[in-house]
């Protein structure tokens, strides 16, 4: 697969054909292949030699798409960072990778200070009007090993980290995600549903398997998320066939009795992938929507997306408690390994190892992060890259079993959240002298988050100090990383290698 020559054969067979519906606005596939191409140039004549990935920032805009692929095609990837993301994190990230410029598809939040410009829309589309009116430029070709994306994730230290997917990593993740649960011809020119912002690697699943399929991808606004009356109106008059979200989206439209297939007729096929899913929803889903065809998923951002599948049947739903993850893909080796680094047999829980041709090279400029988790290793004859993924699991007879993490990540909601995120982000605001951050757990998934906080002076009104607290975290951290309690002690319970006591938290937990 060569996701570039893809759409382009799109562009050029059907033109007109719609590649991404926003409100009113649809962008046909010609003119995302052709004001990507002449933005490339553009971008090429302004950043010449630098190779720095460019932020592009924005929500699930057509324009958006248009800077990605322009991105891409003048060899230097692309950050996507959506509009939700706070202010500082958001100049974080920009700070870490230093580029020449961010490409704002919407007006950045504030007026951006320091170094940074911000080329906003109009600016964009000047770019493309007048590189239009100009002698092209030749683009070097992309290689295999380019920068395609960067997307970056919560890290343990409070600054999130970039993970870089190659053209590779991509390229070969969609050689299988086309053909994953229905053949590739049955996903041909359908209506693709996207739920997650473009800085989530999940909506790759559903943007980039969209696009090689010739398909119509049909973002769910942030808005239209939020409030029941305009989601279920959308999902109607979205015509999906593919729908790609966190089982904990679905679990959330399965609260209401309307959704089920006279709802969304044409589905044909659920993607799930980010956390786990449980029998309950499976069944749920099954009951509502008995003709489509649900899968479920497993992968971290670093091996691009997923990397297992298994398919969901009744008699699955029925015979497996919980259900497994799946059996690899195409390319993909997964292994069981113990804190020692050594291989598990079939049954034995360990260490989930993922090695393949979509395991990203590392964090973006972080070797201190990549070291520890990233390696090459042989396999059938040929290098391949691997990553040891922090979760934790067995395989029996192929089939992958995931039982949680053996650090300190947790799923929220369907958001990858370091708990030490949290805590050092707490730790920056002033009079906080320690913080502990706990996952409130029921039938294995996290369901809220409390912070133990221990300040200068124990505040008279813990309640109004809390909100102060959230609402200062704000600045720094996205909602759903925010507790949702925050409770005050005198001292954090220790063990006695002198951390926090998280069991002893735990059990405070109400
Ligand atoms: P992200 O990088 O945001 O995709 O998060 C990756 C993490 O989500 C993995 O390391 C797992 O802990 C969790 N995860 C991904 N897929 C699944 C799944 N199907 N079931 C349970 N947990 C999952």
């Amino acid at each position: 697969m060569n996701i570039l020559r893809e759409i382009n054969q799109t562009a050029v067979r059907y033109p007109d054909r719609t590649v991404m519906i926003s409100g009113e606005e649809r962008l046909t596939y010609k003119d995302l292949w052709t004001c990507s191409d002449l933005l490339a140039r553009a971008l090429q004549r302004l950043c010449k030699d630098d190779r720095t990935p460019v932020p592009v920032y924005g929500h699930k805009s057509p324009l958006m798409l248009i800077c990605f692929l322009a991105c891409v095609k003048s060899g230097r990837g692309y950050c996507p960072i959506d509009i939700s993301v706070p202010w500082s994190r958001t100049m974080q990230i920009i700070e870490s990778i230093q580029p020449p410029f961010v490409l704002a598809c919407e007006p950045p939040q504030r007026a951006a200070g320091g170094s940074v410009s911000f080329l906003e829309e109009d600016a964009i589309r000047n770019l493309i009007q007048e590189e239009a009116g100009k002698e092209p430029i030749t683009l070097t070709p992309v290689s295999g090993e380019d920068l395609f994306y960067m997307i970056f994730t919560s890290g343990s230290t409070g600054s999130p980290k970039g993970v870089q997917i190659t053209s590779d990593c991509l390229n070969h993740y969609l050689d299988w995600s086309v053909v994953l649960g229905t053949t590739k011809e049955e996903k041909e020119g359908r209506v693709f549903l996207n739920q997650a912002p473009f800085s989530f690697d999940l909506s790759v699943m559903d943007l980039y398997t969209c696009l090689a399929c010739g398909g119509t991808l049909y973002p769910l606004t942030k808005t239209q998320q939020s409030d029941f009356r305009l989601l279920l109106p959308a999902l109607a008059a979205s015509g999906a066939s593919v729908w790609v979200s966190t089982p904990s989206f679905a679990d959330m439209c399965l609260r209401d009795p309307n959704f089920d297939s006279s709802l969304l007729p044409q589905i044909r096929l659920f993607l799930f992938c980010g956390e786990t899913l449980t029998n309950r929803t499976a069944q749920k889903l099954a009951g509502r929507f008995p003709d489509a065809v649900i899968m479920n998923t497993y992968g971290p951002t670093e091996s691009t997306v997923a990397v297992t599948e298994v398919r969901i049947t009744p008699e699955l739903i029925a015979a497996e408690h919980p259900l497994p993850v799946g059996r690899s893909k195409p390319g993909t080796w997964i292994e069981i390994h113990s804190p020692e680094g050594i291989r598990l047999a079939d049954g034995e829980k360990g260490e989930i190892i993922i090695l393949g041709n979509t395991v990203s090279p590392g964090y973006y400029r972080r070797p201190d992060l990549t070291e520890p988790v990233f390696f090459t290793a042989k396999k059938e004859g040929q290098t391949v890259r691997g990553y040891r993924t922090g979760d934790e699991g067995f395989l029996q007879n192929g089939q992958l079993y995931y039982c949680g993490r053996i650090d300190l990540q947790i799923k929220l909601h369907g958001y990858r959240i370091e708990l030490g995120d949290i805590e050092n982000n707490l730790l920056k605001l002033p009079g906080i002298k320690s913080a502990a951050a706990v996952a409130n757990m029921r039938d294995g998934k996290a369901k809220s988050i409390t912070a133990f906080l221990v300040s200068e002076h124990r505040p008279e009104d813990e309640f109004g100090k809390a909100l102060k607290i959230k609402q200062q975290l704000k600045e720094y951290l996205p909602d759903y990383m925010i507790p949702k309690k925050l409770v005050f002690l005198d001292q954090l319970p220790m063990t006695a290698n002198g951390k926090a006591d998280r069991k002893a938290l735990g059990g405070m937990l109400s």
